[in-house]
């Protein structure tokens, strides 16, 4: 491959200001960013890579960029989708927005809520992300207990493939008959086609938002509250349940300010009810009969509206989870109790918050702590490991885990189409 001609190729197809060359070290193929403006450029670039074996990596906000280092033999290109980031089409009527694949959520609100218009009530940190990248991603954080999983919201694709045909799943009521190609596409980390623009589902903005907080007996007893309240079909905009320990980490100010010290014993639940004003009452009282029923009762707002912001961002210094399990509805408790059975039995203690709350379960987010500090480094990756494994024994899934069952259905899937294995080579690998 003569490098020089490749790089003049790419500025062919997408003009020479957008294309780079990525800083290589000596002896290791050459690597470029090319940023094309549309889904025919995005097309003529796989197009050409597919030719020469050259790997493509689509890039959205770079919040996760893929392991290129599994790549590292080959030439690359950085597809960086930054320039496409227009809204196609909004239909108001429908409710539905054609977004190119680069626009960031944040991106799309601005451009929906004065409208009176909104993406959802998705966790505020989602929203720095590209269209393209959440969808390319799917994880339990992309969703809300009021309008699911994001990728539920996704009613047609437009893709490229490896050898540069374009497909454009099509937007029909109920999605029509046959086989859902956008499916496919959701979660495949730019591995089976480089997605180029997405048609959403979106929604009316929230008339009301309620905060409420409740003080419960113990951390089974809040957990059992939300699911009765969400088989109740309570359809809250955020749930969370804390352990004593993570609600004095994460709130201790408020909860100070709240009045009686938390037993150790107890859980708070902090709910976000959201949409028209009674409809928002209504999940909030669904979930003030739950608490009771369990025995909890309300305490001061104060606490959700101070976890609220947490959840958008709240500059304070929240750290980072050590695990994140998910698990169902009828494994949560028996996944945390075996959390912290086994991080005492290594030493250390585990507290943990529940959230992104569904019909289908929830992730149990567990910070590993030893003399008042989350622990770090080798001590880390030894409690976590024995961690992990209880987690998974008692039913829980960690977080990015896939089922090992469709792997080689992906992988006939992913030679069927690339051939050349030349999308997003290092990634679900
Ligand atoms: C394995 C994994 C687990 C993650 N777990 C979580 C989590 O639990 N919670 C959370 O909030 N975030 C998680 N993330 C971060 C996740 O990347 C972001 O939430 C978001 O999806 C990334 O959007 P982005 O625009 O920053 O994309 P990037 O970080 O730039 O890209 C993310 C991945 O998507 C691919 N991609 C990007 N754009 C496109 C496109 N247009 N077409 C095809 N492929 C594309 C990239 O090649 C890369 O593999 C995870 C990421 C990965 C890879």
């Amino acid at each position: 491959m003569n490098r020089d001609a490749f790089a003049r190729e790419l500025g062919v197809l997408v003009g020479d200001g957008n294309v780079q060359g990525v800083p290589v070290t000596a002896g290791e193929p050459p690597a470029w960013q090319v940023a094309p403006g549309s889904a025919a450029e995005v097309a003529e670039v796989v197009r050409r890579c597919n030719r020469d074996g050259v790997a493509v990596l689509p890039v959205g906000s770079g919040a996760r960029p893929t392991r290129w280092k599994a790549v590292a033999e080959r030439p690359r290109v950085h597809v960086a989708m930054r320039r496409m980031d227009h809204v196609v089409h909004l239909d108001e009527t429908s409710l539905l927005v054609h977004v190119q694949a680069g626009l960031t959520g944040a991106g799309l609100e601005k451009v929906l809520v004065p409208r009176g218009l909104s993406l959802g009530d998705y966790p505020a940190t989602m929203l720095g992300s590209t269209i393209g990248g959440m969808i390319a991603v799917r994880t339990p954080g992309k969703s809300s207990a009021r309008h699911g999983f994001l990728e539920d919201a996704v009613l047609g694709v437009s893709a490229v493939l490896a050898d540069g045909r374009s497909i454009h799943t099509r937007v029909a009521p109920r999605r029509a008959t046959g086989p859902d190609l956008a499916r496919a596409l959701c979660g495949s980390e730019g591995t089976i086609g480089v997605i180029t623009s997405v048609v959403l589902r979106i929604h009316l903005k929230a008339e009301a938002r309620l905060l409420a907080a409740y003080v419960l007996p113990s951390f089974d007893a809040a957990l059992a509250a939300a699911y009765l309240a969400l088989r109740e079909e309570c359809q809250p905009a955020g749930l969370r349940v804390y352990d004593s320990a993570e609600a004095r980490a994460h709130l201790g100010d408020e909860l100070a300010l709240a009045g009686p010290a938390l037993d150790d014993d107890a859980a708070l639940l902090l709910v976000a009810t959201a949409g028209p004003t009674d409809l928002a009452v209504c999940d909030r009282d669904l979930v003030t009969s739950a608490v009771e029923a369990e025995g909890g009762a309300a305490t001061d707002p104060r606490l959700a509206d101070a976890w609220w912001k947490l959840r958008g961002g709240d500059p304070r210094q929240v750290p980072p989870p050590s695990l994140q399990v998910t698990a169902t509805p009828s494994k949560l408790r028996a996944v945390y109790r075996a959390v912290r059975d086994a991080a005492r039995d290594a030493g250390a203690t585990a507290r943990a918050h529940v959230s992104r709350f569904d019909a289908g379960g929830a992730v149990v987010f567990v910070t590993l702590v030893a003399d008042g500090k989350p622990l770090d480094g080798a001590r880390l990756d030894a409690v976590r490991a024995t961690c992990e494994q209880a987690a998974g024994d008692a039913g829980g899934w960690l977080l990015g885990a896939r089922p090992a069952q469709m792997d080689p259905y992906l992988a006939a899937l992913r030679a069927e189409l690339d051939p050349n294995g030349i999308l997003n080579p290092g990634a679900l690998s």
